[in-house]
């Protein structure tokens, strides 16, 4: 493996500070990624050199902010291999959903049409879709799961070929169990019945490298903040065609083309989805964050976070007391588990106690926490500054801690 971890943890200052008086070891990373120096770097800079509004100037400064903003839009266009105007820069995964959920709710579902989506949605996928398909009285299907986690593609494929199924949203990697669907073939079937495709990409895109032309996804979301990137930036990437037959989510200024108080026409894709003043300094700390993830040989990184997961997920079936929740043979370095009379949060406690972070809860993840018939998990999920030893010394404190509250 050509990949140095310790040169890269030297990328991110937080992980050289302390948690409760101890080393940091962050793995909570499925809920937000830590951040490279040039991602911190090329914020700072925006503010302190660049900062102004686009659009609408027509001096050097904000000429630059302008330029800045729309080469951060091609990176991030070149990364996914699509075209810049299929790139809409939104809060997060959450509103690019609202807003996918919003257009095609209006234009291409009829009352009382179907939507599937997945038991292992995270809620940002579930709740948009329940409350503006409301109005239209539109059904949502949950497709369920087999025994280790991953999608029974039987039920799938019995509502694929329903003629009242025009959607299909679902997740890429599962936020608590850590599957990783099929994508590419379930986005091949659904298309042979007409059916659009959502892929909440949340979890996907800080570990691998993917080709949304190849995809052939109709939508893909994903946040910045969980692929080493800012907090409070997003894209989604919709087929310019069908982006723009999208009605606008929002109204305001710079997403219009004329207005009047009779009426407005709309600017094309995507800046009919970019109503008012954008996060320029996001998008150009994301495209940063892509460039950086861009170095790496990314089979190198996806086998160093395997090689993490393995090493605690082996150390934990030799547990009696832990069940792991997910354990589909397509998996990513998602570890979510439950002790037995522990509750997660004394776990997650006694853990932070020795610098040790990992998240407890429903992982905004209700429906699914009910279909494993638990409350909440422990959840450790591990990113490429993570090591070795961290994984070690994880294990370890888990046994202490089993030993201590047991
Ligand atoms: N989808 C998945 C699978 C997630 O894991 C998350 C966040 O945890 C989201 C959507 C929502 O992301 P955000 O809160 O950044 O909008």
């Amino acid at each position: 493996m050509s990949i140095d971890i310790k040169e890269i943890r030297k990328d991110f200052p937080i992980l050289s500070t302390q948690n409760r008086g101890k080393p940091l070891i962050y793995l909570d990373n499925a809920a937000s990624s830590q951040k490279p120096q040039c991602v911190i770097d090329a914020l700072s800079k925006y503010y302190s050199f660049q900062n102004s509004n686009v659009h609408r100037g027509i001096y050097d400064l904000a000429e630059s902010a302008e330029n800045e903003y729309q080469n951060a839009r091609k990176t991030i266009a070149d990364w996914f291999n699509v075209t810049p105007d299929e790139i809409v820069f939104v809060r997060g995964a959450t509103e690019a959903l609202n807003l996918v959920a919003h257009g095609l709710i209006q234009t291409i579902l009829q009352p009382n049409d179907q939507i599937l989506l997945t038991q292992m949605e995270h809620h940002a996928n579930i709740v948009p879709w329940q409350i503006l398909g409301k109005s239209k009285n539109i059904k949502i299907i949950p497709i369920g799961l087999n025994e280790d986690g991953s999608l029974d593609r039987e039920e799938l494929s019995s509502y694929l070929c329903d003629e009242n199924t025009k959607i299909l949203s679902l997740c890429h990697i599962s936020n608590s169990l850590g599957t990783i669907n099929p994508v590419k073939e379930i986005i091949e079937e659904a298309h042979k019945f007409n059916v659009k495709v959502v892929i909440d990409g949340a979890q996907s895109v800080p570990h691998g490298k993917i080709n949304l032309k190849e995809l052939n996804c109709d939508f893909f979301v994903f946040s910045g903040h969980k692929v080493f990137g800012p907090m409070g930036i997003g894209v989604l990437f919709g087929k310019k065609d069908l982006l723009d037959n999208l009605p606008p989510y929002q109204g305001g200024g710079d997403m219009i083309d004329e207005v009047s108080f009779d009426q407005t026409t709309f600017s094309p894709a995507p800046q009919r989805f970019e109503a008012g003043t954008p996060n320029v300094a996001g998008a150009i700390g994301l495209a940063s964050a892509i460039k950086y993830l861009a170095q790496f040989n990314i089979n190198d990184l996806e086998q160093h976070e395997n090689n993490l997961l393995q090493i605690c997920h082996d150390a934990f079936e030799k547990i009696p007391e832990i069940t792991i929740h997910g354990k589909s043979p397509e998996k990513a370095a998602v570890l979510s588990f439950s002790a037995k009379n522990v509750h997660p949060h004394d776990l997650a406690s006694l853990l932070d106690s020795e610098g040790i972070a990992i998240r407890t809860g429903h992982h905004c993840c209700q429906p699914l926490m009910r279909v494993l018939g638990v409350q909440a998990t422990a959840r450790a999920s591990f990113a490429l500054y993570n090591t070795e030893e961290e994984a070690e010394f994880f294990v370890k404190t888990i046994k202490k801690s089993l030993s201590i509250l047991g």
